[in-house]
């Protein structure tokens, strides 16, 4: 159902909050020396991220029923995301109202949540991101440039060379 005045408001709030926390985090872990991939491609406005959103919680929100209560509660309500299925490491995995199926679009896109914004940035931290399959986004190797070259100078059959290069993440 589509997003009244209220939770538009309410969302806008969570969704900043959100998006502010994510890019310190991120800033500190850049002071750290940790380099995430780089993010290539675009949106093709598919929806397989829309499809079963997941989120991952911490060991608090996992084992406390109460906190647990909450985080389920907020993301039914404000998100209109219901809870489908649990998955390990500590996953929930959600049904989203606000999905259509049939035209595979999202009836509040204005306003929905940081984390359908900020997909796949999160992954880019990962050691290997997995991306929907189909997703126009892909990860690039901070180093791509100079891999890409010592892998060229190698000589490989261009199969072979291909398939290292969607391997080690090299393609722009
Ligand atoms: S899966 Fe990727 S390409 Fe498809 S809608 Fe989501 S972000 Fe866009
Ligand atoms: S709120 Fe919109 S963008 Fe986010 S998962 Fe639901 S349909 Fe997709």
């Amino acid at each position: 159902m589509r997003d009244g005045p209220l939770r538009r408001a309410v969302k806008a709030v969570a969704r900043w909050n959100t998006l502010a926390n994510l890019a310190a985090h991120r800033a500190l872990r850049r002071l750290r020396g940790e380099r995430p991939y780089r993010l290539g491609g675009a949106c093709q406005g598919c929806a397989r991220c829309c499809e079963a959103p997941s989120i991952q919680v911490g060991r608090l929100t996992w084992y406390m029923p109460t906190l647990r209560r909450l985080f389920l509660g907020w993301q039914r309500v404000v998100n209109g995301f219901e809870l489908v299925t649990r998955e390990r490491p500590r996953v929930f995995v959600f049904r989203c109202t606000h999905f259509d199926p049939e035209t595979r679009r999202c009836d509040s896109y204005d306003a929905r949540p940081a984390m359908c914004r900020d997909y796949p940035r999160l992954l880019l931290w990962q050691a290997t991101p997995e991306l929907f399959e189909g997703c126009g986004f892909r990860a690039v190797h901070p180093d791509a440039a100079r891999l890409r070259a010592a892998l060229e100078a190698r000589g490989l059959p261009e199969d072979k060379l291909a398939a290292a290069r969607r391997r080690m993440f090299l393609d722009e």
